[in-house]
């Protein structure tokens, strides 16, 4: 699946080699060389991830790093830096606390393709192609298929990737205003109705096999995808 790559390097070779090479395998790559450049790009459209080097001129990537960590929109965008051989080990010891990952330069383009996936898998499921399999449902991003306990089920554009966004984080209750920046995007100006509007055919598209019983109203707070419906009762 296509993700939207922020790269923050400040080298225009190595830049330009990761944008090729992330271009390639079919992402979209918006390319800054400082912090400054970097934080006009992310407000004017949110990454999926970011690469972000750590020896940028003027405000270093760790503190750019920092910076998105405190800011409410972008504190959960997975960053990767991307480290000289030089560093101390001392210096990547702290990273954790600012970076999901880090890369050692240089690096090969299969090695950094294989970060990204793995970073994207347990941080953005959803930005992943693979399938997911829950109480009987199974989608396919890879192939835009659902199956409900063997029968095709048939899906809208946007209920599939509601019912996608769902299914890769089970159990959790999502706010309106959540699934509208997660599910249609940042900086997409929709009625908060047209979340219910959706929910309301995603559930009449799985009402075939029974799933409808899974996308369960959390009232007051959002929505769910729950694999065990009713369980909760009485708790919320
Ligand atoms: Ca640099």
């Amino acid at each position: 699946m296509s993700s939207t790559i922020l790269v923050v390097e400040d080298e225009p070779a190595i830049a330009e080699l990761i944008a090729v090479n992330l271009t390639h395998a079919g992402h979209k790559v918006l390319r800054a060389a400082d912090a400054f450049q970097a934080q006009t790009l992310i407000n004017a459209e949110l990454p999926d991830i970011i690469l972000l080097d750590w020896m940028l001129p003027g405000v270093s990537g760790v503190e750019l790093a920092k910076q998105l960590r405190r800011d409410e929109r972008t504190k959960d965008v997975p960053i990767v830096m991307l480290t000289a051989r030089s560093s101390e080990d001392d210096k990547i010891t702290g990273l954790e606390t600012v970076a999901d990952d880090y890369i050692t330069k240089p690096f090969s383009p299969r090695e950094l393709q294989a970060r990204i996936k793995a970073v994207l898998r347990r941080r953005a499921p959803q930005l992943t192609d693979d399938q997911v399999n829950i109480a009987g449902l199974m989608i396919d991003p890879a192939t835009h298929r659902v199956v409900g306990n063997g029968r095709p089920l048939d899906l809208g554009p946007t209920e599939f990737r509601l019912l996608h966004f769902f299914m890769t984080r089970p159990e959790r209750v999502h706010s309106r205003t959540q699934l509208l920046d997660q599910v249609w995007g940042d900086h997409v100006f929709v009625e908060e109705r047209t979340v219910d509007v959706h929910i309301r055919r995603l559930r009449q598209s799985l009402q075939p096999s029974g799933h409808d019983q899974h996308i369960e109203t959390v009232r007051g707070a959002g929505y769910r995808f729950c694999a065990s419906p009713g369980e909760n009762d009485g708790t919320d």
